[in-house]
């Protein structure tokens, strides 16, 4: 990691569309801007798609379909072996890129994102030669087996909070299975994907397969989800907007797979290894100023530890050294857009207007070299499970704390939510921890640690947090049908219609 990184924005930006392997304009020539959230600068203007440029991105994906799906596998995961060798390369530059464009902290971009980014493509292109199929024992006489094809052109519509990894989990699964791309960033953050699209036209990719148009919502997103020539929607984002998703997905069927909101359990028993509950329980509602859908941004603690763990708690998060993203010592950057920070700030008052208690935090830092960026002060809220900051997605750092007295009660609060994406626990009982571990309801569940991820390992939630998965050999399948095929051979079987 460097040790300084020079914070003034001139990095050469590319804002135009990309389709069928050439950058170019919106058709109607809508543009958007895209701001700094450290300052609230204007960093650049990108073109914005309209409905003409998704019809234009969707028919260079069905045109490149039939070639790169009938491509040999392992070809197709050289190209994306090449691709994640080509962003390990760029690090610097698009880390660089990732924190101006969201406010994450470099120190994260540069160890973590970028990881996670180049392991994703590696192990997908390590799985593009390994996809089979089965045999089915049938009746006597007929061979049964089942294909894994690709579904066709996939709409990806991701959000702002983890842009460039999230090329990485949407793109990656559904290259290597033989599907072609047409991939919506969030518009808000749409420039490492940009940036990526640039170097998988630099490393070879044939014209049509990666497609990515930053646009708006309701009118690209839109109208990606209605398209009668889109095969299969990949969705990372709100349960609201899921739930616009799958009704525009009825045009023609198409599948969906949807990562949706979360509000995380994060439990912490009076057995737990303290400290490093503690530790844990910051990184997984602070890392990436809470925006992540499986932030642990419930905090429950077992009434015998709660003041103890509180005291160390409110003290760490107090020492969080938050400041400019591009600064190397910074652990906490602003928020992504201010309409975002508003919408947390907000929830001070929620929660005090139903009787909570704020323990830190609860307003933007009183800083006059952060007073133009979109920053909150990690905050920590005592508060009811019923309360509204215990129910309802903040998407901050922002976290709840709420005490119990045994394992029943703290799994009826945990479950009582209408989320079911990730959530953890703390504690040195290897029984406690599977008993408990299998009555979260969740996609997914960390003991004695929180929020880790890897390619290998499936991600993705129940309940209003959605259906499908991300990574793992799981999203494989979610990027490809299954075809049964049967092979009479035993010309004795005498036909039912013999005349
Ligand atoms: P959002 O739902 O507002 O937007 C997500 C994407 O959908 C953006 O690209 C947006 O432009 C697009 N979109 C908006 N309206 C649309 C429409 N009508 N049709 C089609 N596309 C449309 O979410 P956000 O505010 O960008 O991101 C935050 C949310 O994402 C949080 O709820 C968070 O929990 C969730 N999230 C979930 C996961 C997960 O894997 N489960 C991961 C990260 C974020």
């Amino acid at each position: 990691m460097p040790t300084t990184v020079d914070v003034t924005p001139t990095l050469d930006i590319e804002t135009r569309l990309f389709i069928n392997n050439q950058f170019v304009n919106a058709v109607d020539g809508h543009t958007c801007k895209v701001l700094n959230p450290h300052d609230g600068s204007l960093l650049c203007e990108i073109q914005e798609a309209g409905t003409k440029d998704v019809d234009a991105a969707v028919a260079a994906a069905r045109n490149a379909f039939p070639a790169w799906s009938k491509m040999p596998a392992n070809e197709r995961g050289k190209l994306i072996y090449k691709l994640a060798d080509a962003i390990e390369a760029d690090r610097e530059y698009i880390c660089k890129l990732e924190s101006l464009d969201t406010g994450h902290p470099i120190r994260d971009t540069y160890n973590l994102d970028i990881f996670r980014t180049v392991a994703t493509f590696r192990y997908m292109a390590g799985i593009a030669d390994k996809i089979d199929g089965r045999v089915v024992q049938v009746d006597p006489g007929f061979h049964n087996f089942v294909l894994r094809q690709p579904v066709g052109v996939v709409g990806s519509i991701v959000p702002w909070n983890f842009p460039m990894m999230f090329v990485s989990w949407k793109l990656a699964p559904a290259l290597a299975a033989g599907n072609c791309c047409v991939m919506k960033p969030a518009e808000l953050t749409p420039l490492t994907a940009l940036r990526i699209a640039k170097l998988a036209q630099n490393v070879g990719f044939p014209p049509g397969v990666i497609n990515v148009i930053p646009g708006r919502g309701s009118v690209a997103g839109q109208h990606l989800a209605e398209h009668m020539g889109v095969d299969k929607i990949a969705f990372t984002g709100s349960t609201p907007v899921g739930r616009k998703i799958v009704q525009a997905s009825s045009t023609n069927l198409k599948r969906v797979q949807l990562e949706l909101g979360g509000k995380g359990a994060n439990i912490v028993f009076d057995d737990a290894p303290l400290d490093a509950a503690v530790g844990g329980s910051a990184f997984a509602i602070f890392h990436n100023q809470g925006q992540a859908c499986i932030a642990g941004s419930r905090l429950l603690l077992h009434e015998k530890i709660a003041d103890e763990f509180l005291e160390k708690f409110i003290k760490l998060a107090k020492s969080i050294k938050q400041g400019n993203p591009l600064d190397p010592a910074t652990e906490m950057g602003p928020l992504t857009s201010a309409g975002h920070r508003d919408k947390v700030l907000s929830y001070s008052k929620v929660a005090t207007d139903e009787g909570g208690k704020i323990l830190t935090g609860g307003k933007a830092p009183n800083r006059e070299d952060l007073a133009q960026g979109y920053y909150v002060e990690p905050t920590i809220v005592e508060a009811k499970p019923n309360d509204r900051v215990c129910q309802e997605e903040v998407f901050g750092p922002f976290v709840t704390v709420t005490r119990f007295k045994d394992e029943a009660e703290v799994l009826k609060i945990a479950n009582g939510v209408i989320y079911g994406l990730g959530g953890g626990l703390w504690t040195n009982s290897l029984q406690r921890a599977h008993r408990v571990a299998a009555e979260i309801r969740s996609g997914m569940v960390w003991v004695n640690c929180y929020k880790r991820v890897s390619p290998g390992s499936p991600f993705g939630g129940v309940g209003e947090s959605g259906y499908g998965r991300d990574m793992g050999v799981e999203s494989i399948h979610d990027y490809t049908d299954a075809k049964s095929i049967w092979i009479n051979y035993d010309a004795q079987i005498p036909p039912f219609y013999k005349r």
